[in-house]
């Protein structure tokens, strides 16, 4: 799908930044191209790690006057990911994503976004294609793509993923090229992702037979239209806690939240 096709003339863009090459090119392009985006970033509260992240954001963001929005785990949930750590025993990442997803939503809902863009490259997303897999996730299978969500629903914000087929090292290029003074600070819990595994499965493939990663990328995407003709006239169920939508009676943030109380 052609970025063209991705957004319309009167989105309202966020761009979803860390600090790292990939989410700082897709802010530069899309500010490049006329886009008008605004920045969100997310504050996990990871020490040591996200405050260095974020002080490239926010110097990036003065050097090209793009208004950021900075949300924190802790003013929004009341700890930082660091403090769920040492609450929980199950992988930290799979809190994060979750608390991240539904943070970035929320907020680009209230700033009046119609699409969030994330940063992810052809290596996430392949990447993506095959956790789904693995893990038997049929519904994010058919939520997947260029454009996120099987149904539109004014509490959530579709994203879209300009640089999903660019690979991670012509991101790499492009942020040299252009001079993107990004962080290349690795976080401290990205050992135990369940991500690294599969990346050391795509990785070896991809050096040996060359295009797995972009034949991962159409599996999906096949799948994902396959998968959304049988289930696009489901409304999709609120959770009872917060009114949120969700995959049963309640959404996964409030099952964290709960799990931490
Ligand atoms: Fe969050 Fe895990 Fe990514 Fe660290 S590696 S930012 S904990 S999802």
């Amino acid at each position: 799908m052609k970025n063209a096709a991705m957004f319309k003339k009167e989105d309202k863009v966020a761009a979803a930044v860390s600090g790292g090459k990939d989410s700082l090119s897709l802010l530069y392009f899309l500010n490049k191209h006329r886009y008008n985006p605004i920045a969100i970033t997310i504050d996990e509260g990871i020490k040591g790690y996200r405050d260095e992240t974020i002080a490239h954001v926010k110097k990036f963001c003065s050097d090209y006057d793009i208004p950021l929005h900075v949300f924190s785990f802790k003013g929004e949930y009341g700890f930082t990911l660091d403090e769920i750590k040492k609450r929980v025993k199950k992988p930290i990442c799979s809190y994060c994503g979750v608390l991240r997803r539904d943070l970035l939503n929320k907020k680009g809902r209230e700033l009046g976004c119609s699409k969030i863009a994330i940063g992810h490259n052809l290596d996430d997303e392949a990447q993506t294609v095959l956790m789904n897999f693995f893990r038997g996730e049929i519904f994010r299978m058919a939520r997947s793509g260029p454009v996120t969500g099987i149904i539109r629903d004014p509490f959530l914000v579709p994203r879209a993923k300009p640089l999903r087929e660019c690979p991670e090292r012509e991101n790499i290029i492009y942020a040299l090229i252009n001079k993107i003074n990004y962080s290349d600070i690795e976080c401290p819990y990205r050992g135990g992702a369940y991500r690294n595994s599969v990346r050391a499965i795509l990785n070896p493939m991809e050096e040996k037979y060359p295009g797995s990663k972009f034949a991962a990328l159409r599996t999906g995407d096949e799948l994902a239209n396959a998968l959304r003709k049988n289930i696009k006239d489901k409304k999709p169920p609120r959770c009872a806690q917060c009114g949120e939508i969700a995959a049963g009676a309640m959404c996964k943030t409030c099952e964290i939240l709960a799990e931490l109380s």
